[in-house]
């Protein structure tokens, strides 16, 4: 007896403490592919240049939001733990997190890299180079790799840095619609080349899951849900699942492109209703504050949460609310064609 209780003990020590449950606050930002190549994007005459400074964000500002919030203790975390499927619903649940962390969700919309608009800010797509990802912008002066303006492989050097940054290997979701391809690569369907360029994206998306990467689907055509009738839903689901979903897996995550959703009395509208029957389960919007919430209120079975944009307009507004993450001032990149606090 006496050394199985030994035994036991000294299991009981070795063996590490689990994570406490957490169930507070669950803090997403986004933000879209980043303004690589700043002196392009802002130059005069470069029209694209001032959506780029509204909707993005430059390398450093996305470098500083990391140190910040790693600095305030955020971690992220795989939104996935954060919920449970109940049926054609979800709810959230508490999950397993470090008691000394916060856990951050990041996503990442559009990661289209289009062809309109090559050479005018942007990389032109994600590829692998001795088995990391990087980006390349063929449509500039001497195109080469890097790893130090884009989104991925930021965040993919910093959690090599920081590893306590991810919890069990979380990384970010790439929201992706279909009618110009994903991450650089010309897969839709009226593309010449969309058989290549599906086998030449394929192992992107490998090297990206394998690294803790999430897809969610922010629709096909990237149209205003309330202009859109249920069959126009349905069609342009129809197109995703066509052509995304055999590249990046099937996904229960939405984005709503522009944030906008429409769930009718009782999540009862029909175009909502088709976003269930297509499996989707979790459903994100756009907007400032902290939220994970049922919307609306009095349905129990639509899993909403919003996400805090991460963009030229939100840092100049000087979000208080973004300040227990970091700060915009400190964040800011001069570089900007609009001076900070103008
Ligand atoms: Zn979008």
């Amino acid at each position: 007896m006496g050394w199985i209780c030994l035994l036991l003990s000294l299991f009981c020590y070795l063996a590490p403490t689990p994570d406490p449950l957490y169930d507070g606050t669950v803090r997403h930002f986004f933000t879209h592919a980043l303004i690589a190549h700043t002196d392009v994007a802002f130059e005069s005459g470069n029209d694209y240049g001032v959506h780029l400074d509204r909707d993005c964000v430059t390398p450093k500002e996305f470098v500083s939001f990391l140190e910040q919030a790693y600095r305030n203790g955020y971690a992220l975390v795989d939104v996935r733990e954060t919920y449970r499927v109940i049926g054609d619903g979800a709810e959230r649940r508490a999950f397993p997190f470090p008691a000394d962390k916060k856990p951050l969700v990041l996503s990442f919309d559009d990661i289209v890299y289009a062809s309109k608009n090559s050479g005018k800010g942007m990389v032109d797509k994600l590829v692998l180079s001795e088995d990391r990802i990087g980006a390349i912008s063929c449509s500039y002066d001497s195109p080469q790799i890097s790893f130090d303006d884009e989104c991925v492989p930021i965040l993919e050097t910093f959690v090599k840095k920081h590893p306590d940054f991810s919890y069990r290997g979380a990384r970010g979701i790439l929201c992706l619609t279909g009618m110009e391809g994903i991450l650089g690569y010309r897969t839709q369907r009226d593309s010449l080349s969309r058989k290549t360029e599906t086998e030449r994206v394929k192992p992107i998306v490998e090297k990206l899951k394998e690294n803790g990467w999430l897809f969610a689907c922010h629709s096909y055509a990237h149209r205003h849900m309330k202009q859109c009738d249920a069959e126009d839903v349905r069609n342009d689901l129809a197109k995703w699942k066509a052509e995304v979903e055999p590249i990046v897996g099937e996904t229960e995550l939405y984005v709503y492109p522009y944030g906008e959703w429409v769930l009718g009395e009782q999540a009862k509208d029909e175009r909502h209703k088709v976003l269930e029957e297509f499996g989707y389960r979790v459903f994100f919007g756009v907007g400032a504050k902290p939220f994970y919430g049922k919307m609306p209120l009095k349905s129990p079975r639509v899993l909403f949460m919003d996400r805090a944009p991460l963009d030229g307009i939100s840092l100049r507004a000087r979000r208080s609310v973004y300040l227990p993450v970091f700060d915009c001032r400190l964040a800011y990149d001069d570089c900007r064609p609009v001076p900070y606090g103008s």
